[in-house]
């Protein structure tokens, strides 16, 4: 059996219970160590045999997963954040699929998640944004035509960028060209979670600067929209005392 985990934003607290009783029990752990926090392996007992991913290719990742599988072992893929956010979990499963290996997934707190708790943040502010877009630039990995910079930037709400952090002129350049005013609230937040995070309020157009004055260039989420900071917001309809809801009653 192989378990993919999700092992959080960095903070070892920030796996989940169930992510946690998966690692106590580990014979084989293989860790995507360029951002999984190293303390999270701790929780492995003395027995268990751990690699670490960053130095291995996908077909020695599966290798040892075929050879644990043989042993009759246990074994946790360990994924930074949520293994669904360019975890490039599907080439393994595919893999496994035709090996006649079973797996399932086990959620993890997504780094975009670990910076709005750093900067106490609510993504989806009624009247500012409803939807979160999450995207990157293009790297080795290209992104679709279609899914361009520009073109979301055009709906004007909150944004994440992942993978991004060497490419913030043209991150900046594209985002204005696309509809965002160049003084719209941006953030960047680097490790969040971590003991060294960093976080930086700053705007569209200041993006490139303000990475470059803290001498940050990994690691690092850029959240851009109204929602960041000082947006004028509707409240909740939840909330509302004269709006009934399933549970409650309006008091007019
Ligand atoms: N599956 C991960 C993302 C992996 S892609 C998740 O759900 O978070 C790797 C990118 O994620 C990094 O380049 C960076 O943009 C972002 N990232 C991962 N951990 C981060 C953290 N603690 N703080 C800020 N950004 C982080």
């Amino acid at each position: 059996m192989v378990h993919f985990v999700g092992a959080g934003p960095g903070a070892p607290d920030l796996i989940t219970v169930r992510g946690k009783q998966y690692l106590e029990e580990a014979d084989v752990i293989i860790y995507a160590g360029s951002l999984v926090n190293p303390q999270l392996l701790e929780y492995s007992k003395d027995v268990c045999t751990i690699y670490n991913s960053a130095k291995m290719t996908l077909e020695e990742v599966i290798s040892v997963m075929e050879k644990a599988e043989a042993e009759g072992k246990t074994t946790v893929r360990l994924h930074t954040g949520d293994p669904c956010i360019y975890g490039a979990i599907r080439e393994q499963m595919d893999i496994l699929d035709e090996k006649g290996i079973t797996y399932d997934s086990c959620p993890g707190v997504s780094s975009f998640c670990g910076a709005a708790s750093a900067l106490n943040l609510e993504y989806t502010l009624p009247d500012i944004s409803q939807s979160v877009i999450i995207t990157r630039m293009e790297g080795r990995t290209p992104v679709p035509e279609k899914e361009s910079i520009q073109s979301f930037a055009a709906h004007n709400a909150t944004m994440v960028v992942f993978l991004s952090t060497g490419m913030l002129d043209e991150l900046s350049r594209r985002l204005i060209e696309g509809g965002y005013r160049p003084d719209t609230p941006a953030a960047i937040v680097y490790k969040a979670t971590w003991d060294d995070e960093k976080k930086l309020i700053c705007t569209v157009d200041t993006l490139a600067e303000t990475a470059k004055k803290n001498h940050i260039t990994k690691t690092a989420l850029m959240i851009i929209g109204d929602a960041v900071k000082g947006a004028r917001y509707e409240r909740s309809k939840l909330y509302d005392p004269e709006f009934t809801t399933e549970f409650r009653e309006a008091s007019k």
